[in-house]
């Protein structure tokens, strides 16, 4: 096993692995940037390098200084969390050659996955369901016209190295389509210095819905259940859950089989998610995420399976742990990511001190935090606070606790979208799940109103107002 991990990120999910790190007995080493030394996870790591500035191509992001210092350090392995360079293969190489272990898959795997029009044809190839569109690059808006034209309107431009929400945008006429395949080819010419773009039909209410699946090095393969993610913002998810009650026990195992295949045909050899969109009883492949994703946690509290540790054990050439018969689903699981910014106004990011953080607990109760007290919320990085995950008998517990699990979570100094979240449990179409990835674009309408009336959404504080 590994003496000393370094990890290559920082909020919630680098204290999340540093907490697997030491529940299994290995020395971590924290990164952090100027805007971080009081954070979390540098506090919390048993030793922690200074990467000297904020922005992120000069720290989080940046390959020879992480490297560098897993060398000067003796770090065994690296552990890249997500976002950042947790899903670019030209790290995953430059690690690799190093000699330090990468905890992830083969960086040719990532390559092949992080690139979707690849992907796209490695799912034709193996019969796996594709939404309509193209399977290679587009390169002028003729050639657009063209395909849409087949395809039907509306479009969706997909940048084919795109990721976390951003590089994609809808075309509804031809003439839309002009700016908005400029749009998005010079967005990905500058996120992700590749301005490869495909279409793809944009389905009109789709959910999405993942698979968590598990390889190693000794050709086991184990899927985890799926998740259901359609409470989304620009194509960011903000609400998961698992089970997805959406779905019939056919599609759920053919959706499991799936995800297994695609994962035995690259050899895959840790822990993945594939994704899918779903709509009226079809489900159709969107892309593979090679990396631990944020909402794991949902999984882990249904199965009790620590995917964490899987993924460091399985990294330092341990066998799978657990057999497909060994996994057992109880319960139903939600995730609220709680992020600061003020819903009311526009979502606009709320940077600034957190000058009281009072947080939840009790039964079936769990919170990933990358906060404290005390700590400055900063504008270089993603505004995701923490990650608040409740376990339930059945998704109507699940929703019971999570409203009481939020009522009791009091952040002061910045704004938080807590109020938002509460809004969405209050609803009768999430309570009925009746939901989809549009589902938050028409409830928003009632959001600036919803937080007038209630100002606080602290239990006891409004108890005392009352
Ligand atoms: P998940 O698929 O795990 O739910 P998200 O799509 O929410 O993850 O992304 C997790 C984090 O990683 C977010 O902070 C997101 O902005 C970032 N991210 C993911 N992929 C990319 C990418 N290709 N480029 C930039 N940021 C990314
Ligand atoms: P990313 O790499 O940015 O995560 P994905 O392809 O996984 O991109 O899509 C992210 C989200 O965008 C999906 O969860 C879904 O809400 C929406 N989306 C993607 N493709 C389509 C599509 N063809 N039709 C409708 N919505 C889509
Ligand atoms: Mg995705």
């Amino acid at each position: 096993m590994f003496k000393r991990v370094l990890v290559a990120n920082r909020g919630e999910i680098a204290v999340r692995i540093i907490s697997a790190l030491r529940e299994m007995g290995i020395e971590s080493v924290a990164v952090y940037s100027h805007a971080d030394r009081d954070s979390l996870h540098t506090t919390l790591a048993d030793y922690a390098f200074c990467l000297d500035g904020n922005r992120v191509q000069e720290t989080y992001a940046n390959i020879e200084k992480i490297i560098n210092i897993a060398k000067i350090t003796n770090s065994d392995a690296i552990h890249p969390g997500y976002g950042f360079l947790s899903e670019n293969p030209k790290f995953a190489e430059a690690v690799e050659k190093s000699g330090i272990t990468f905890i992830g898959p083969r960086s040719d795997v990532i390559r092949l996955m992080g690139y979707k029009i690849e992907a796209r044809k490695l799912m034709a190839s193996l019969g796996v369901p594709l939404v309509k569109g193209t399977n290679t690059a587009i390169h002028n808006y003729e050639e657009a016209v063209e395909i849409a034209e087949e395809i039907g309107y509306p479009v969706l431009v997909k940048a084919a190295a795109g990721g976390g929400g951003m590089g994609m945008r809808i075309a509804s006429d031809a003439d839309d389509l002009k700016q908005v395949f400029e749009a998005v080819k010079n967005t990905a010419l500058s996120l992700y210095a590749d301005d490869s773009v495909f279409l793809e039909k944009y389905l009109s209410k789709p959910r999405h819905i993942e698979v968590q699946i598990i390889g190693d090095n000794y050709g086991n393969f184990i899927h985890l259940g799926e998740r259901e993610c359609s409470i989304q913002r620009r194509h960011m998810k903000i609400i998961e859950e698992t089970p997805s009650i959406a779905i019939s026990p056919q599609v759920r195992e053919e959706m499991y089989k799936t995800a297994v295949l695609i994962a035995k045909s690259v050899g895959y050899n840790s822990v993945g998610t594939v994704e899918f969109i779903y709509e009226n009883g079809e489900y159709y492949f969107l892309e593979m995420n090679t990396r631990i994703q944020v909402e794991h946690t949902i999984t882990e509290m249904v199965t009790s399976v620590d995917i964490v540790k899987e993924q460091i054990s399985i990294a330092a050439g341990k066998e799978l742990s657990l057999k497909q018969k060994d996994i057992k689903f109880n319960g139903h699981a939600i995730e609220c990511r709680i992020y600061a910014e003020n819903p009311a106004k526009s979502f606009i990011p709320s940077p600034g001190k957190i000058i009281n953080y009072i947080t939840p607990g009790g039964p079936g109760i769990r919170l990933d935090s990358g906060v404290k007290t005390g700590y400055t919320v900063s504008t270089y990085y993603d505004s995701m606070l923490s990650k608040l995950i409740v376990l339930g008998k059945d998704r109507d517990e699940a929703i019971l606790r999570m409203y009481r699990a939020l009522s009791e979570f009091y952040v002061e100094g910045i704004h938080t979208n807590i109020p938002l979240l509460i809004s969405i449990l209050e609803c009768d179409d999430f309570k009925k799940n009746n939901i989809n990835t549009k589902y938050l674009e028409k409830h928003i309408q009632n959001i600036k109103e919803y937080c007038q009336k209630r100002k606080t959404t602290y239990l006891a504080i409004d108890n005392l107002n009352n």
